[in-house]
């Protein structure tokens, strides 16, 4: 096995669900989370609406504007 595939194989083990989420986040909303804005339509009418009981760190976010959860 090359030494690149093994790192990336290696990246990949380490990636856990939480990381994952994050890096979504930080992807779709910016490094910061003030300025939210909705994925599906750009309002910034996106407040956040609760998270998950057992997973704390999945935020969830309302769009005022399409009204539903995005
Ligand atoms: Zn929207």
């Amino acid at each position: 096995m090359s030494t690149k595939l093994k790192r990336v194989i290696d990246l990949i083990s380490s990636l856990t669900e939480e990381k994952i989420v994050k890096a979504i986040r930080k992807a779709r909303f910016g490094e910061k989370y003030e300025k939210l804005h909705c994925p599906h339509c750009g309002s910034s009418r996106v407040i956040r609406k609760g998270r998950m009981r057992h997973k704390s760190y999945l935020q969830h976010y309302y769009c005022k504007k399409l009204r539903k959860m995005v």
